[in-house]
């Protein structure tokens, strides 16, 4: 198969840079390990914030098929499901490659990383029980395979990604206990918040998990109270009875491949961990290799998409596949990234970004770092 462009990752940083190099007149293939296309995208049932120009007011769900049919109306663009990305080769510049039951080796001229990332998880007696999940196992279970996590869940973690599962398991039928909350504020917008509120909910700030018990499964968690400094109080724990204990308490970049590829690194606790150092256009050090969406940073889909036009635009300027209107798509894509970072709430992502963007914001279209 001849390729010029490999994408790893079909969500909707994938899905975006594999739109734009398509259309820019790149071969691509994209390269997804789940069974279905759409990345995180695929699990999201409700209405998305942001501006217009990135769906906002449209479920995940519903963005993500707009997406894969986008993508898979170029014929420019080869869709793989069931394509899971083993590991890239520095020597001669391949990935590896198990799709379906076969392994294979697939060698582009230019290569997209868009895996997207994992969630954390916590320490805490009890914590290998069954019936604790991450929030992405959470949602994979309720909302792509019907299945109910339990009866009755407690959460720990009160960002959006918390606030959200919780309102997703209530509109599923399952109660919810409580959100538990180490920080003292509430990390998830407070409209999110108010929705639980309004449910009954109760939202522990500054608590913690201190272990979670049952036997064959979980039975419930105890819970305690931190002071100023994080330090749980003696005398204030009390056990809350729940079937399911849901984390919800942050996500790392998925960023194997970049480690293998020799990409310069940095850790950069604004962005989730470690991240590759890039150029204004999503290069990386090593000059085949472009970061598109939450493995360059974990932030949010609507930035996933722009950083994924900006990636497909470069990569296949970078070959030579330009158009009439590549420098004005190049600089309206940097105008909406902007726009989507000015509020106070992306002031962490501004500080993580400018830690590991090397070049000027208005860095040449082909500028090697
Ligand atoms: C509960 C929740 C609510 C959210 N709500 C919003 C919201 O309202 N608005 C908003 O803008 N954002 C929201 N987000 C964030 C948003 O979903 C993510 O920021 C976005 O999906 C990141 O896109 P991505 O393409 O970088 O990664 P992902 O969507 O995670 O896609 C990455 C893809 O890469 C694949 N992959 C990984 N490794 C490999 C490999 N080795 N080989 C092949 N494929 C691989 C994965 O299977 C996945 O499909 C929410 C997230 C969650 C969890």
């Amino acid at each position: 198969m001849n390729i010029d462009i490999a994408i790893v990752g079909a969500g909707p940083a994938g899905l975006m840079a594999a739109i734009k190099s398509g259309q820019a007149g790149g071969k691509v293939l994209v390269l997804e390990r789940a069974n279905y296309l759409g990345g995180q995208l695929v699990k999201q049932t409700h209405k998305f914030f942001g501006s217009k120009s990135e769906y906002a007011g449209e479920r995940g769900v519903d963005i993500a098929e707009m997406l894969v049919k986008q993508a898979q109306a170029n014929p420019n663009v080869t869709t793989w499901n069931n394509a899971t990305v083993l590991g890239y080769y520095q020597e001669d510049g391949v990935l590896t490659v198990k799709h379906h039951n076969e392994f294979i080796t697939i060698k582009a001229k230019k290569i997209i990383i868009a895996t997207g990332a994992s969630e954390k998880t916590l320490a805490f007696p009890g914590n290998d029980l069954p019936g604790i999940f991450g929030a992405g196992a959470v949602q994979t279970l309720m909302n792509v395979h019907g299945v109910m996590p339990g009866k009755r869940l407690l959460i720990v973690g009160a960002g959006n990604i918390g606030l959200i599962v919780a309102y997703q398991l209530l509109q599923a039928g399952v109660e919810v206990a409580g959100i538990v909350e180490a920080a003292s504020t509430i990390g998830g917008y407070l409209v999110h918040a108010a929705k639980i509120r309004r449910a009954g909910i109760p939202i522990y700030i500054s608590h913690t998990i201190k272990k979670a018990y049952g036997s064959p499964t979980l039975a419930g968690a105890t819970v305690c109270q931190l002071d100023t400094n994080w330090q749980q109080i003696p005398g204030t724990e009390f056990d809350i009875v729940a079937d399911g204990l849901c984390l919800a308490v942050g996500l790392t970049p998925l960023a194997e491949l970049l480690w293998q590829a020799g990409c310069t690194m940095s850790y950069i606790p604004e962005l989730g961990g470690y991240v590759p150092l890039r150029n204004a256009n999503q290069l990386t050090t090593n000059p085949s290799i472009y970061i598109a969406g939450d493995v360059a940073g974990v932030e949010e889909a609507s930035a996933a998409m722009v950083e994924g036009k900006l990636a497909g635009l470069a990569a296949a300027a970078s070959l030579g596949l330009t158009h009439a209107k590549l420098d004005q798509e190049y600089a309206d894509a940097h105008n909406q990234l902007s726009a989507l970072r000015a509020g106070s709430v992306s002031a962490k992502i501004r500080a993580g970004l400018a830690k590991v963007t090397l070049g000027q914001q208005s860095a040449p279209l082909l500028e090697v770092i």
